[in-house]
């Protein structure tokens, strides 16, 4: 068996890795376990050097890494250097807040003296996707590590590269061996893995199917598990909305990292009577865009990942057509070679079509057209996702009441759906559960533990 690196804008294959057999797997999950409590031993200052170290390394190599970004899973560079920079605001965010985050707490009890302390679990599992292969990791392992826990990598098996160049970064930053490895294996390696003794807790970022197979086997073994799965993010736009300024930021918001984002928006919710307008404003940027190498500044459409992933997606336009959807511009593969896909425009979607129910993840804008506020939130929250939303009106009272009433891990008001590292990301529902990033992410790989003292 082996994984394989394929430029999706050439379909080249840059790379071939064989994937590990269980001897190295046990060695290295052996190695891993045994320098948690060294590491868990260090100091928050000494753990946060590493960590300001680790944040100096993604600044100085931000060009290497983002091309390597770009010829692994195809996204435009400019963004590919964004999620660097993302990476490196993530560690020193970590750096700087882990100490005041799992700091003791006192709490009066019948104690004289009762205290709430913050414990490493051990070595904590992660399997990420390609879609941001830096970034993800980045942000499940800075909290995880900087609590004391030592963390293995199981990446997304098109991103082999990616994967070692993480591993090497930490080494570099001057991270005590073994204290990050990156597992060379298949899904269904890491399944075992989940499983095995040596891990103490696993977090997952892909797709629901992935979710509900890895926390079955951790809820199998009694393990603690976070998932950030998929979305069907809504975009509503009332009738007081800026139709310009708002279809700009739809687009941003849709075609960011060439759609392939969970929290990107996927349903835009429009009142009746600014639907046409905002509809044909989208549709003039779409059209703009060239398709080209994502390495160059003026290319606005870089391929997708992977060939599959367009195979699907494109199946979930012609789906979402045959249903009753209308075309307004794209929902054809570019050109014979590479992944690309055309930005696409489907208008009158509704429940019952793929574009509506499922998480359409590429390329592609589903238009719901509603009556009112009211209607647009029944079916803002007509999803069995729940990750992000936003609403975008001048009056933002009403928009944060709406906010309110979304379903979902987060909902922004006149902004589009970002995780920020002070801020709390997750999903509810099929998005998943937990949370990352902010002291909420710390503290889920940590033994919340009470020390009560007569
Ligand atoms: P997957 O969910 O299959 O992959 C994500 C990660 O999980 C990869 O490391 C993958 O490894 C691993 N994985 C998959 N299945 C299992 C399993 N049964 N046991 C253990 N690990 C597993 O995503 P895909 O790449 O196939 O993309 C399919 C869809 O998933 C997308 O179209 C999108 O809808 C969703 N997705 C959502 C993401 C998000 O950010 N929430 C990110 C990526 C995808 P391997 O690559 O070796 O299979």
């Amino acid at each position: 068996m082996s994984m394989q690196s394929i430029n999706p804008a050439t379909g080249q294959i840059i790379q071939s890795f064989p994937t590990w057999q269980s001897d190295e797997i046990n060695t290295v999950l052996s190695q891993a376990d045994s320098a948690q409590s060294e590491w868990a031993a260090l100091s928050f200052t000494q753990r946060s050097d590493c960590m300001h170290n680790l944040a100096r390394i993604f600044r100085q190599r931000n060009e290497e890494y983002a091309n390597l970004i770009t010829e692994e899973m195809g996204k435009l560079l400019k963004e590919a250097r964004a999620e660097i920079e993302k990476c490196a605001i993530g560690c020193e965010h970590y750096a700087n807040k882990a100490e005041s985050y799992l700091s003791d707490e006192l709490i009066a009890s019948d104690a004289s003296r009762s205290l709430v302390v913050y414990q490493p679990l051990g070595v904590v599992l992660c399997i990420m996707p390609w879609n941001f292969p830096f970034w993800q990791l980045v942000r499940a392992a800075a909290p995880a590590m900087m609590a004391g826990n030592t963390v293995v990598l199981k990446h997304a098996s098109n991103v082999p590269r990616c994967a070692l160049a993480l591993e090497d970064a930490f080494r570099q930053a001057g991270f005590p061996e073994n204290s990050f490895r990156t597992l060379m294996i298949s899904s269904e390696q890491a399944q075992a893995v989940v499983a095995d003794d040596r891990i103490a807790a696993v977090t997952l970022t892909g797709s629901s199917a992935a979710g509900r197979k890895v926390a079955a086997i951790a809820g199998q073994h009694l393990k603690k598990c976070v998932l950030e799965l998929g979305g069907s993010d809504p975009f509503i736009v009332l009738e007081d909305a800026d139709i310009e300024s708002t279809a700009k930021q739809a687009f941003a918001a849709r075609l960011q990292n060439m759609g392939q984002s969970c929290i990107a928006a996927k349903r835009f919710i429009l009142m009746d009577v600014i639907a046409d307008a905002f509809v044909e404003e989208l549709r003039m940027i779409l059209s703009q865009l060239q398709s080209g190498d994502p390495k160059h500044e003026a290319t606005g459409i870089a391929p997708m990942a992977r060939e599959d992933l367009r195979t699907d997606l494109h199946a979930q336009v012609e789906r979402s057509l045959a249903a009753g959807a209308k075309l307004i511009v794209g929902g054809t593969v570019i050109g014979t070679q590479g992944a690309y896909y055309t930005p696409t425009i489907l208008d009158y979607v509704q429940p019952g079509m793929a574009a509506f129910d499922e998480e359409l993840f590429g390329p592609v804008a589903a238009i719901v057209r509603v009556k009112n506020a009211e209607e647009a939130v029944q079916l803002a929250n007509r999803t069995q996702f729940g990750l992000g939303g936003s609403v975008w009106t001048s009056n933002t009272i009403r928009g944060e009441a709406l906010a309110r009433q979304i379903r979902a891990g987060s909902t922004f008001v006149n902004g589009i759906v970002k995780s920020d590292p002070r801020l709390p990301f997750g999903g509810i529902k099929e998005s998943g559960y937990g949370r990352e990033l902010s002291y909420h992410g710390i503290r889920e790989f940590v033994n919340i533990k009470t020390v009560w003292i007569k």
